[in-house]
């Protein structure tokens, strides 16, 4: 097998000119990522999964069928190459180097050609912002709830010119997602927690002053922010209301998330902010079937825009102690980490290349970089801080990214809001909305 080194551009540059089509292995989220792109799309031929319950069956919809990898074996393969669309592509790789049927088989695994791509490059700029920007927009669209299909179409059509810009020269610096934490207290104890909440020996709000004081720093220096997530368990900062207040009137701002663990209740003045377009709340649903159904019926009743969350996993992202990564292997987990393609984070004066940064940097774990993030400094004036955000963004690879496994192939899943002391009984309902009970009545009495 004769294996691909280059970036996802480069190779779709070759297929095309070669007329070449594609076989993918690996029937699973990065597939569906990959297919995102229509060049990849219309490209695929069909799929091979080495797990049983996804073979002989369609994927994406109808469009593509899903085999056992032994059909490698026996498909005529000339004109076609060989995609690797999994995290476990290194075992893959091995395993089908083997295969003599595959000797003349040019294969490229997805995630060592994101690995190929130089920051800077239009590329990088197209995967890492651009992209990333018009797939958080198109969310905050649909969360909104006030456009349809053609309006959202045209939209984004619209984001996407203004993205570009008239030349890479002159771009404006727009931000797809950043994550502002105004406290680090919660009253769960959550295993693998992501905001390593439960590690916070001396918890604390941060001054609504200092986060609006960065945000104002931020929004001075950028040209737009898709999204503004509110992280930690928001719904106990007493200075919520103020926040919330604060990003409503930012312009640059078009969409704010706030997640929670559904067991606090929003306060009247939270609510009252929460029912503009702009806000949107996910609601966690860990089993504390009580405390949700309040939460929800407060949300609700206020007519805020929201949703559930039912039987998350979550992410493993592994404690933080250094695991001894060299520069290639925290490039290859940088670039292969979504939250780390998505999220820029504030905390406490500081601008960090991921969430994980600002925690495990608030934390004091010993976890130290040069370049991960940098602090947010009113003489810097807005000019001196969009260089810095770029540089952000530009990074080859992060220190951040030795003590974290999110990015990290194949990553491992964990069930999500599992408690540290296992003392909170996890109810085995959920909220079904009326119209859902009805359908999935409806649905069962066919079935009997
Ligand atoms: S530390 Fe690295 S792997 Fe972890 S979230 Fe940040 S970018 Fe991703």
């Amino acid at each position: 097998m004769k294996l691909w080194q280059g970036t996802p551009d480069e190779f779709l540059d070759w297929l095309e000119s070669e007329d070449w089509e594609l076989v993918c292995y690996g029937a699973g989220a990065m597939a569906e990522d990959v297919l995102r792109e229509p060049r990849f799309a219309e490209k695929v031929r069909f799929f091979v999964d080495g797990s049983s319950d996804k073979q002989e069956r369609s994927f994406y919809g109808e469009r593509y069928q899903v085999f056992a990898p032994d059909r490698l074996r026996t498909e005529d393969l000339s004109c076609t190459a060989l995609l690797i669309t999994s995290g476990w592509f290194r075992e893959i790789e091995r395993e089908l180097s083997a295969w003599p049927e595959l000797e003349n088989v040019c294969c490229a695994a997805f995630p060592a050609m994101l690995t190929a791509c130089t920051p800077g490059s239009e590329e990088f700029f197209r995967r890492r912002i651009l992209e990333q920007c018009l797939l958080e927009y198109d969310s905050a669209l649909r969360q909104r709830g006030d456009t349809d299909n053609n309006e959202r179409k045209r939209l984004l059509a619209e984001k996407r010119d203004f993205l570009l810009g008239p030349d890479p020269a002159h771009r404006p610096l727009v931000l797809p997602r950043v994550m502002i934490l105004p406290t680090t207290r919660c009253n769960l104890r959550c295993k693998g927690c992501s905001s390593l909440l439960p590690l916070f020996e001396h918890p604390t709000d941060i001054p609504v002053e200092q986060n609006t004081r960065d945000l104002e720093l931020l929004f001075r220096s950028i040209d737009g922010c898709i999204r503004v997530t509110v992280g930690g368990e928001p719904f106990l900062s007493k200075t919520l209301p103020e926040l919330l207040t604060y990003l409503q009137e930012q312009e640059k701002v078009f969409s704010v998330l706030l997640i929670t663990n559904s067991t606090i209740q929003p306060s009247p003045e939270a609510l009252a902010i929460l029912q503009a377009p702009k806000f949107y709340v996910e609601v966690s649903d860990y089993g504390h079937i009580q405390q949700m159904s309040r939460t929800v019926a407060a949300l609700e009743g206020a007519g805020v825009r929201f949703r559930v969350l039912t039987e998350q996993v979550w992410d493993d992202m592994g404690g933080v102690e250094p695991r001894g990564r060299d520069d290639t292997q925290r490039r290859e987990v940088y670039r292969n980490c979504e939250q780390g393609w998505l999220m820029k984070s504030i905390f406490n004066g500081k601008m960090h290349v991921c969430a994980r940064s600002a925690r495990m940097y608030a934390l004091d774990c010993g976890y130290e970089s040069a370049h991960d993030y940098f602090e947010l400094r009113e003489e810097d004036g807005g000019e001196k801080i969009r260089a810095k955000i770029r540089a952000l963004y530009d990074l080859d690879f992060t220190d951040a990214c030795d003590r974290c496994d999110l990015g990290r192939l194949p990553n491992k899943k964990i069930p999500a809001g599992v408690q540290m002391a296992g003392n909170m009984k996890k109810s085995a309902y959920t909220l079904v909305r009326r119209d859902e009970y009805e359908a999935l009545k409806r649905a069962a009495g066919k079935n009997q």
